[in-house]
């Protein structure tokens, strides 16, 4: 049975003064029915002001009033091209106030002195100091003022619906708003104390309350988790049927395949690899998130996981952020993936149009059996003819919708993903369904240790005199700037470059690596300084993830107050990869004091990335939020699992929310 969905309500162009080009921005915002609009979450609630006299309203800088008073006299000054400002002086027997408008040079005509105004705007200054109504609305007979002391909704918008259109066309809509399906049991609705659909409608559209707003944002939030999860658990359920390779790795298979790798495992990576082993023993597809601090040896789960698919009959593809990482990436497995007969290609943006041919055909046909690369995987072209497992290396910095593409290049596909940034477990869930996590721990035995300091500019000689002393003892370093040229305040690399290839150091080898170079000459670059042939790298952030020389014990970063702290400890992690002691000495302003004592203070990636947390946000991180529906991953987390368990224990459920999505006519993107 398909439930009805709220697609049965009619297209907005039923509404009065919506035709076909307002349909199609109204498409933009991904509302192209009336029960959409009915369910358009606003982003905030806006206070319609406190009715005020004009003294009362200087009084309260910063608040909204809505004030009627005598224009007493107006002035139009223009600025120069289409720039104006139009003044009105507002009197009322308590005192005065002014309103400024600007650009509006219509409003000469439509305020006149002496006319009595209602107009209801937030207080502000003027440059002189004197408060001032900033552009407020002004009410008029057929558009009169909002009621005073209540709220407004502030609903996203694109060029061409704007504000006042958009609440208009909400509150048209809410005629229909008993026609919502409501699906959510009264049960369920009291125990996460959510208002029905067309309450919450009401209420979006309506406000009475910010706490009741609130209520009402969660219940269309918890429509998204329910589709959301409707989608997801199909997936998984029509996976337990059994379409991913099932790779059965014998005792002895196993062992040859770690013999491949030129180390023994850590006792961490063993037991992770042994997961890997299991997950992959299985029908139902592995979802495994592979969470372990820079340098803790990710990278040999990775290459055991394609090995043993590839061994096992599938298709591996190893997916990374930057070319620089791919190209590493190759380097070292590629030799691996050879001593094992496995053939293995390398595809990115730089790859020449020979080898990408090359590549694309041996997926297409079979005969390639494992791909590593960038984003160049997920392109439309890349097409697979058996791929078992993806392996999404520091998969952070792919977008979500990245993500889902490469799985969506098989059916059933093993994941693994791997990263040095702990995952919110909302995230998890809304992407994978879920996500069973491994954590890389213990570091490769023999590093020496790593330290961190914080230099003063005065330290710029001193640090010649050490750097020499190291490259002397046949150690290599890293010259880090966060611009490739020079901007007005800070130092570019190819300064820094230029700077150490005058100075004493440069007989030790100076090369320099950015994003704008081209392909070819940065492998070549890398690979002088991987085989020390040149010594000193100079680079922009390009080196931040993943790249691996275990001689090089000294990273300089200039400017290092324009980086983040998990980036900095990323790029921290490209020394202390061998047995010798390290340093990572840091440039940059008092500004970001905070954050470089956090660094000289733990290496513990785990606690650094809760800092940036803290600090950032998570919506930057995970993108969820700016992804519409008011999905809040923080606050909202008894919706995810709520639904979750909802649609997991009721088919008919389910059903219903799947109904909804395929009239969509489209996946929803998670
Ligand atoms: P990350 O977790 O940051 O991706 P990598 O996989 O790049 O770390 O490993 C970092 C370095 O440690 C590499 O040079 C790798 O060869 C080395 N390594 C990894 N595992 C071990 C191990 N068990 N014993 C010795 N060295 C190891
Ligand atoms: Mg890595």
């Amino acid at each position: 049975m398909k439930a009805d969905t709220q697609d049965t309500l009619a297209s907005v162009t039923e509404l009065a003064g919506v035709g076909p080009a307002r349909a199609r921005l109204l498409a933009l915002l991904g509302v192209r029915t009336v029960g959409d609009l009915l369910l358009l979450s606003p982003l905030r609630l806006e206070s319609t002001g406190c009715r005020a006299t004009c003294a009362e309203a200087a009084d309260r800088v910063g608040a909204v009033a809505q004030v009627t008073a005598r224009v007493a006299r107006t002035r139009f000054f223009r600025r120069g091209g289409r720039q104006s400002v139009f003044t009105a002086y507002l009197e009322d027997e308590s005192g005065a106030i002014e309103a400024h408008w600007f650009n509006q040079s219509w409003l000469r005509e439509s305020v006149m002195e002496d006319a009595q105004i209602t107009v209801a705007g937030r207080v502000g200054l003027t440059k002189k100091g004197r408060p001032t109504l900033v552009v407020p609305r002004i009410g008029t007979e057929e558009k009169p003022l909002p009621a005073p002391d209540g709220w407004e909704p502030v609903y996203p918008t694109v060029d061409g619906i704007g504000q006042g259109l958009l609440r208009g066309l909400c509150r048209q809509a809410l005629d229909l708003a008993d026609e919502l399906d409501e699906r959510v049991s009264a049960e369920m609705r009291t125990r996460l104390g959510l208002p029905t659909l067309a309450e919450a409608a009401r209420v979006l559209h309506e406000p009475r309350d910010p706490q009741e707003f609130a209520a009402a944002r969660r219940r269309v939030a918890f429509e998204d988790c329910l589709a959301m999860q409707a989608r997801l658990q199909r997936r998984a359920a029509t996976s337990e049927g059994g379409d991913a390779l099932e790779v059965e790795t014998s005792d002895a298979q196993h062992a040859a395949l770690l013999g491949l790798l030129p180390f023994t495992l850590t006792g961490d990576q063993a037991r992770v690899v042994e997961e890997v082993r299991c997950d992959l023993a299985r029908r139902r597809p592995m979802r495994r998130l592979l969470q372990g601090d820079v340098g803790t040896g990710k990278t040999a789960v990775a290459f055991y996981a394609c090995v043993a698919a590839a061994r096992g009959g599938g298709q591996a593809v190893l997916a990374a952020p930057t070319e620089l990482l791919a190209e590493q990436h190759h380097a070292v497995l590629a030799p691996l993936f050879e001593a094992a007969g496995i053939k293995s290609g390398l595809l990115t943006g730089s790859t020449p149009a020979r080898e990408r041919s090359r590549v694309l055909k041996g997926l297409a046909t079979g005969e390639l059996e494992v791909a590593l690369g960038t984003h160049a995987l997920l392109s439309n072209k890349v097409r697979c003819e058996r791929l078992a497992i993806a392996v999404i290396d520091e998969q952070h910095r792919f977008g979500v919708a990245q993500r889902t593409r490469l799985l969506e290049k098989g059916r059933d596909v093993h994941v693994l993903l791997t990263t040095a940034t702990p995952i919110p477990r909302t995230l998890a869930l809304s992407i994978y369904g879920d996500l069973a996590v491994s954590v890389l721990k213990e570091r490769p035995p023999g590093r020496g240790k790593v330290t961190t300091r914080w230099l003063k500019k005065s330290d710029g000689e001193r640090l010649h005199g050490f750097l020499s002393e190291r490259l002397e003892a046949g150690e290599q370093v890293f010259w880090v700037a966060p611009r490739i040229a020079a901007g007005s305040e800070e130092r570019g690399a190819i300064e820094a470059h230029a700077r150490l290839c005058e100075s004493a150091l440069a007989h030790h080898g100076v090369l320099l690596v950015h994003g704008a170079l081209d392909a070819g000459l940065r492998q070549e670059r890398l690979a002088a300084f991987r085989s020390g042939e040149a010594r000193i790298l100079v680079a922009t952030t390009v080196i931040e993830v993943g790249v691996d020389v275990p001689q090089a014990t000294v990273l300089v970063v200039e400017g290092a107050e324009h980086l983040g702290l998990a980036q900095l400890h990323q790029l921290r992690g490209r020394v202390g990869r061998g047995s010798a002691d390290s340093w990572c000495l840091l440039f940059g302003k008092a500004s970001a004091s905070e954050r470089f004592e956090l660094l000289e203070h733990t290496d513990d990636g785990f606690e650094i990335a809760e800092e940036d947390l803290k600090r950032r946000g998570m919506g930057e991180l995970d993108g969820l939020r700016q992804s519409g529906g008011g999905l809040d991953p923080e606050e909202d987390l008894d919706l995810l699992l709520a639904a979750r368990d909802a649609i997991a224990s009721d088919p008919a459920l389910a059903e219903a929310y799947l109904g909804a999505l395929e009239l969509e006519g489209g996946e929803l993107s998670p």
